[in-house]
């Protein structure tokens, strides 16, 4: 018997950008999975440079693309649809049905937003996912799992398993040498999202492609990456319970964490947090 074909993974990543409300954003990521005749995307980048570069790509892996899977209902993640699927005719969009439905709900302020912060740089996108009928995408007879982990980020995110190469391509459920974005939730659901990291564990994946990335760094260092997010969040809820101040709170995560690039994720989710302490101290004096 032939072995099984295998399946190459291309990490695409988008450079660091400026944002025209101040600070930066941070380096995204697109996988490509190839094998030997079909390709199968994960996310899509969003600024039309960006998303031109990952369309060569795949045009360069010389496999025809018959899907592309949206890990989660951000825009930075999915506003590159409308155009590749423009450019790659028979390809299909799909995402598990939650995650179609939390992007219709935040679509058109994603939309607003994606014209304001990034100078016209950013595409805009007309067209959601459709909702994958049950959990299995095949490339070339080899199956890959979507798995709904819950809280990243945002709720409702889900990552694709790839089994045949122990490969997760985990949106943002991970974050690999950059400072994690905390402001799209709060202390209520942190715990959950250690719990979302934990499931990626469990895979015992040897590789896990996390949604925003140092571009230089590698996909399989497991610890740095998979560890290295539980780390941070519970940093994170450590230093918010003894800081004053946001100021204070970015001081010493970046103390802790001097290595992790794009301070402005850790400004906002340190202001938000930080915010929602104070209201919540101040509704309980009230009380
Ligand atoms: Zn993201």
């Amino acid at each position: 018997m032939s072995p099984a074909p295998t399946i190459d993974l291309e990490v695409v990543v988008s450079p660091m950008v400026d944002l025209t409300v101040g600070g930066q954003f941070s380096p995204t990521t697109a996988t490509i999975l190839s094998g030997p005749k079909e390709a199968v995307l994960v996310d899509t980048l969003l600024l039309a440079d960006d998303v031109k570069r990952l369309g060569d790509r795949i045009e360069a892996a010389g496999r025809k693309l018959t899907t592309i899977y949206i890990t989660h209902a951000h825009f930075d993640h999915y506003f590159g649809l409308e155009a590749l699927l423009e450019r790659f005719r028979g390809a299909r969009a799909v995402a598990l049905p939650s995650v179609v439905d939390a992007a219709r709900a935040t679509h058109e302020s994603a939309r607003d937003l994606a014209k304001q912060w990034f100078a016209g740089k950013a595409l805009d996108c007309t067209v959601l996912p459709d909702a994958l009928d049950g959990e299995t995408i095949v490339v070339d007879g080899q199956e890959l799992h979507a798995i709904e982990v819950g809280q990243g980020d945002i709720p409702h995110s889900t990552i694709l398993h790839v089994p045949s190469i122990d490969a997760v391509v985990a949106g943002d459920v991970v974050y690999n040498g950059v400072h994690q974005m905390l402001a799209n939730s709060g202390p209520g659901d942190w715990p959950r999202w250690i719990e979302s990291v934990d499931k990626i564990a469990a895979l015992n994946p040897k590789v896990v492609v996390a949604g925003h990335k140092r571009p230089e760094l590698p996909d399989d260092d497991i610890a740095a990456i998979v560890d290295g997010t539980r780390t941070y969040i519970n940093a994170f809820i450590e230093e918010l319970a003894a800081a004053g101040d946001a100021r204070t709170l970015v001081g010493r995560m970046q103390e802790r964490f001097a290595d992790r690039i794009n301070p402005t994720a850790l400004i906002v989710s340190a202001t938000t947090a930080i915010k929602r302490k104070q209201r919540a101290a101040t509704s309980e004096v009230q009380a």
